[in-house]
């Protein structure tokens, strides 16, 4: 799959934001490391620290079918260049470290290694995954 239809998959999911409070829609297009793409939009919720972002509801879902290895992620908002937040950031670093993050808006794409955009986030190497019985 090319970059931008990576990014076109991106703007689909956008379609289905739910942001009743922010009017801020962002859609996420995660790509497993067989090609298998999975989206995301932000899901608002009134309890405001209950909203997910586009990118973790394109994890959740990915690694909730069985992947765990990703390649790319491509997010597409309306309104400003959505780098991911904090958080995001974090929960994308636990299955991919050098994950490529392609940003989109207003027709132009930025692009980083998620590595260097979380320099010293916390890692699942702090826990052996042998002793938790999670290998791979
Ligand atoms: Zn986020």
């Amino acid at each position: 799959m090319t970059e931008m239809e990576l990014i076109e998959k991106a703007k689909e999911a956008l379609k289905y934001a739910y942001v009743p409070y922010s009017r801020f829609r962002v859609g996420a297009a995660l790509e497993a490391s067989d090609g298998t793409v999975f989206t995301g939009c932000n899901v608002e919720n009134s309890a405001y620290p209950n909203t997910y972002c586009a990118e973790r509801t394109a994890l959740v879902k990915a690694v909730s079918e069985g992947y765990r290895k990703f390649t790319r992620i491509a997010i597409v908002a309306e309104k400003a260049m959505p780098y991911p937040c904090g958080a995001c950031r974090q929960s994308l670093l636990e299955f991919a470290p050098d994950l490529e993050i392609i940003v989109h808006w207003n027709g132009k794409t930025e692009k980083a290694c998620l590595r260097d955009m979380l320099s010293f986030g916390f890692g699942a190497n702090a826990f052996p995954m042998e002793e938790n019985g999670e290998a791979e």
